[in-house]
């Protein structure tokens, strides 16, 4: 038997642009988790890299997965379908692993719903500001500005999701973004809370809707 501790599985989520994939990239950088490579029938970005950012498949072949029983959860986001692959993903936390996940809402969702054996911590990522989340937007997909308009549009929907998850962390500067939610694993692994002032994330919730 071992007597290895799970690793425990640490979900981000937000709205699309408020810059999840950006700090989970950075985290599992800095702090070396791991990260949960996901599937998704979606075109890759410029810079986008195959088995780094995602496993870009046809759809034919991400409905193979999902008959095959691959996935721990799947989703339709923005006309695309993105699912998280269950081997991975288990085979890290069994081994101590703590992992990371950039998924939306829904998969979030699905996941707590599984009621798994390992440590969950959810995380949701707001902007500063809606004038800074166009700007994020419009600077990554310059291929098409219909793309951040289209996202923005969603932004009203996907914000309501905030109080479902543990915590919520406002993405301005990316550095002390960084150190909050650094805090908040760490106070989870010791089973501690850590705490947050939600009449703050609520007005701020507000400001973001206004
Ligand atoms: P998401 O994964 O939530 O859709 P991204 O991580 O792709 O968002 O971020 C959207 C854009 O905003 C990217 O171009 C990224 O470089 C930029 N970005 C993310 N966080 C910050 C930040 N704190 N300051 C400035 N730019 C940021
Ligand atoms: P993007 O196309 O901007 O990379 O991602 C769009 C949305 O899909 C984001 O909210 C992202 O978190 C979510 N997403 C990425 N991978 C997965 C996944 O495996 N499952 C689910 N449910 N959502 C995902």
């Amino acid at each position: 038997m071992s007597l290895k501790k799970d690793g425990i599985m640490i979900i981000l989520s937000s709205p699309s642009g408020a810059g999840k994939t950006t700090l989970t990239n950075l985290l599992s950088r800095k702090f070396r988790f791991h990260i949960s490579v996901s599937h998704t029938t979606r075109k890759p970005r410029p810079k986008e890299i195959h088995s780094k950012h995602y496993f870009f498949v046809k759809k034919k072949e991400f409905n193979r997965l999902i008959l095959n029983n691959k996935f721990l959860e799947y989703a339709k986001v923005f006309n695309n379908f993105y699912g998280t692959s269950k081997d991975y993903v288990f085979k890290m936390l069994k081994n101590g692993k703590d992992v990371l996940f950039d998924i939306d809402w829904q998969g979030t969702k699905k996941i707590k719903n599984k009621k798994l054996k390992f440590k969950i911590l959810t995380i949701f990522v707001l902007p500063p500001s809606r004038d800074v989340l166009f700007k994020r937007l419009s600077n990554r997909d310059m291929r098409d500005k219909l793309i951040a308009e289209e996202r923005m549009k969603q932004f009203n929907k996907d914000i309501l999701h905030w109080k479902n998850y543990n915590y919520v962390v406002i993405n301005d500067k990316l550095d002390r973004c960084i150190q909050e939610i650094k805090k908040i694993i760490f106070f989870k692994k010791k089973s501690k809370k850590y705490l947050q002032d939600k009449k703050k994330i609520r007005k701020h919730v507000k400001h973001l809707l206004s």
